[in-house]
């Protein structure tokens, strides 16, 4: 084993949630306003694409209230890795969401029960609060898709594992995953 599963944690928006799909849908189904994913080549997404405001705030909302209601979904493969990975200690997931019973709500939805019932959930409320938590649970390994949050990690000691999305590329120097099916190969190889 290259990398036990017990060392790696996991951010959940843009990495365990397809967040993007999401927004992105919600965008065309409420506010019929097409948004391509390669649009959206900032964290921030006010700042790359020419919607109002006031509506990216309306979908992030909606997402961060009610996301089970809101359609998201997990991204393709995280399921069944996060199943195998639960063999192997707990799995451990911390989000700069605000609320952390919406998305533990939508987690034990999504990953069911067994799986759930193995899951470390921390909501900091604030993007660059992941450190401490990071510690304190003891892991090694940080999968995040915000370029800003794994090159502070970096700095302070924690190998991030930057999950490849169009906000994060070229931004930063950092060890990166395609896919779920990357995070897996890190632990079991190919
Ligand atoms: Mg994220």
């Amino acid at each position: 084993m290259k990398i036990h599963p017990k060392y790696i944690g996991f951010d959940i928006d843009g990495v365990v949630a397809d967040t993007m799909e999401a927004f992105i849908r919600l965008a065309f189904e409420e506010y019929e306003t097409v948004v391509a994913p390669e649009e959206i080549t900032e964290f921030q997404v006010e700042d790359c694409l020419d919607l109002d405001p006031l509506i990216v705030d309306e979908i992030f909302c909606r997402l961060l209230v009610e996301p089970g209601k809101s359609g998201l979904r997990l991204m393709a493969g995280a399921k069944d890795v996060l199943t195998e990975f639960a063999e192997y200690g707990p799995l451990t997931f911390i989000t700069a969401r605000p609320q952390r019973e919406p998305i533990a709500d939508w987690l034990a939805e999504q990953l069911g029960g067994a799986v759930y019932d193995r899951a470390r959930l921390v909501a900091t409320g604030e993007h660059d609060g992941k450190v401490d938590h990071i510690r304190d649970l003891g892991l090694k390994y940080f999968v995040d898709d915000r370029a800003q949050t794994c090159i502070q990690l970096s700095a302070e000691g924690i190998n991030p594992i930057v999950y490849h999305q169009f906000w994060n590329q070229g931004k930063h120097e950092l060890p990166a995953v395609e896919n779920w099916a990357a995070i897996r190969g890190l632990c079991f190889g190919p």
